[in-house]
C-alpha cells in the first residue's frame, strides 16, 4: 500500500514549490492548539500560524462548535438578493471595531481577491465620478497576492516575472523613512492627477521578509495621500485581529484608510475567507440609476455562511480579555527575546511589532528568497519539532495567541542553539 506521501507525490502540485527538488512532505494527520502531529505521531509547534493564518490554536473547540451548529442551519446561499444573519452579524460587529470611516463591507474569498475588489473600488469609484485616473501608487518590494491584479500591485521579481508583460502599470516608491519622507511627499503631489489609489501593507511587509517601517512615517505619507486626492487602500491581510500588538495596524495610526482588506486571521484561520471595507464616499459613488455605475463583481461563495460563522467565533475569542493578556505577554516576551538576539555575533537586524519578531542570520552569501541557508534552518528547525520558515535568510516568528510562555522559551532556546550550530557551518 502506498503511503500518503506517496500518495500526494503522484496527485498533488504543491504552492511556492518547486516539485522537482521539493523536501519529503510532511503528512501531517491533525491539530491541536499550537501543535501539529504527523503520521508518525511527531508533534510539531506552529511557530508561524500556518501562513500567518491561525490565531487560537488548531481544531479551536469554540470555533469548531459555531461551525457545526451553522452547517446544520445553514451552509450557503447565494449572496446576490438574499442575506442571512451570520454574514449581516459580522459586518455590524466588525465595523464597530474598525476605524470609524469604514461603513461597508464586501465580501469574496481570500486575500488576493479582497485586494482585487479594493483595486477594482477605487478605479471604478474615479470613473464613475467622471474623473480619468487609471495609476496605482504601491511600494516597491509589496505583497498583495498573487492573482493579476494583486500581482500587478505587488513587487516585481521572480515570483511575477514570467507575467511581467502582462501586468497593468505601477507607480513604485519606497517606504517611507524620516530621511526620504519630504521626497516622497513632493512625488505624491506631483503625480497625483493620474492616480487613482495607494495601496501598502501598513508597518510591516510580510512577505518580502518581515520589513517593518514606522508608523509616524506612515502617518504623514497617508496626509499626503489625502491632501492630493489619492484613495487609500490598506491591506491588513496579513496585521489584521492582534498581530501588530493591536487589533488593527490602523490602531497605530492617525490618517484612516479610505477602504480596507482582510483575510488571513479573519476567520482564525479555520475557513477561507476575503472582506474589503469602504467609507460611504466610496459606497455612494456606485449608488446611480445607471446601472453601469454597479459593481460587477462577485464569487460564488460570497459570504459563505459557515466562513462568516468562523470569523464571528474568532472575533469574540479575539476580543476575550484573556486573548488580549495574551497578546500583551507575547508581545513583551519577543521584545524581551530581542534584546538576547541583538546581542548575538551571528544575528542581526532583528525587529519586532507586537507579536511578529523577525531577525536575520549573519551570512557571506548572497541574500535573496532562495538562499538555502533558509532551507537548512528549516530542516534543523523541524527536527526539533518546530515550524519555522525562512524567507531567505530572514526568520520571524508568528505564534498563534495560545501559545504560552513556556512553549515561546522553549522556541527561543532552540533558536539560539540553531545559530550556534549553524551559522558557523558553511553553507552548500
Ligand atoms: C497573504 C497576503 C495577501 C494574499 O492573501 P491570500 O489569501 O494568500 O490570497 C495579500 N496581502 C497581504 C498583505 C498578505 O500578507
Amino acid at each position: 500500500m502506498l503511503s500518503l506521501k506517496e500518495r500526494d507525490r503522484e496527485v498533488n502540485w504543491h504552492p511556492y514549490t518547486q516539485m522537482k527538488t521539493a523536501d519529503d512532505i510532511i503528512p501531517i494527520v491533525k491539530g491541536k492548539g499550537v501543535y501539529l502531529f504527523d503520521e508518525q505521531g511527531k508533534q510539531y509547534i506552529d511557530a508561524v500560524s500556518s501562513w500567518w493564518v491561525t490565531l487560537h490554536g488548531h481544531a479551536n473547540p469554540y470555533i469548531a462548535q459555531k461551525i457545526f451548529e451553522q452547517l446544520n442551519t445553514l451552509e450557503q446561499v447565494i449572496f446576490a438578493g438574499f442575506t442571512h444573519k451570520p454574514a449581516t452579524l459580522l459586518s455590524e460587529k466588525l465595523l464597530q471595531i474598525l476605524p470609524d470611516r469604514q461603513k461597508k463591507v464586501f465580501y469574496s474569498d481570500n486575500g488576493s481577491t479582497a485586494v482585487e475588489v479594493a483595486l477594482k473600488m477605487s478605479i471604478q469609484y474615479t470613473q464613475n465620478q467622471g474623473k480619468k485616473k487609471t495609476k496605482i501608487l504601491a511600494f516597491k518590494n509589496a505583497y498583495h497576492g498573487d492573482t493579476f491584479g494583486a500581482m500587478a500591485v505587488s513587487g516585481r521579481g521572480t515570483w511575477t516575472q514570467p507575467f511581467g508583460e502582462m501586468l497593468f502599470e505601477v507607480i513604485f516608491i519606497d517606504t517611507p523613512t524620516s530621511e526620504n519622507l519630504e521626497n516622497l511627499q513632493s512625488e505624491i503631489k506631483n503625480i497625483a492627477d493620474e492616480v487613482a489609489c495607494f495601496i501598502f501593507e501598513p508597518l510591516i511587509q510580510g512577505a518580502a521578509g518581515m520589513l517593518m517601517y514606522k508608523a509616524e512615517d506612515l502617518d504623514r505619507l497617508m496626509k499626503a495621500c489625502r491632501e492630493s486626492g489619492i484613495l487609500m487602500i490598506q491591506d491588513e491581510v496579513f496585521t489584521g485581529f492582534g498581530r501588530t500588538g493591536e487589533l488593527f495596524a490602523a490602531n497605530h495610526l492617525s490618517e484612516k484608510p479610505d477602504i480596507m482588506c482582510f483575510s488571513k486571521g479573519l476567520t482564525g484561520g479555520t475557513l477561507p475567507m476575503g472582506i474589503t471595507t469602504c467609507t460611504n464616499e466610496i459606497y455612494n459613488a456606485f449608488l446611480s440609476d445607471d446601472q453601469s455605475k454597479t459593481l460587477f463583481h462577485g464569487h460564488s461563495f460570497t459570504a459563505n455562511p459557515l466562513s462568516c460563522t468562523a470569523a464571528l467565533a474568532s472575533m469574540e475569542l479575539l476580543l476575550e480579555k484573556e486573548t488580549q493578556k495574551n497578546i500583551r505577554r507575547i508581545t513583551e516576551q519577543h521584545a524581551q527575546f530581542s534584546e538576547v538576539l541583538k546581542k548575538h555575533e551571528n544575528i542581526e537586524n532583528v525587529r519586532q511589532t507586537g507579536t511578529i519578531i523577525a531577525w536575520e542570520v549573519k551570512t557571506s552569501h548572497e541574500t535573496s528568497y532562495f538562499n538555502t541557508i533558509g532551507k537548512v534552518f528549516y530542516k534543523e528547525f523541524l527536527d526539533r519539532g518546530i515550524i519555522i520558515r525562512p524567507l531567505g535568510n530572514v526568520m520571524y516568528l508568528v505564534p498563534p495567541y495560545c501559545i504560552t510562555s513556556g512553549e515561546l522559551d522553549f522556541i527561543y532556546q532552540n533558536i539560539i542553539e540553531v545559530v550556534e550550530k549553524l551559522a558557523a557551518a558553511p553553507v552548500v
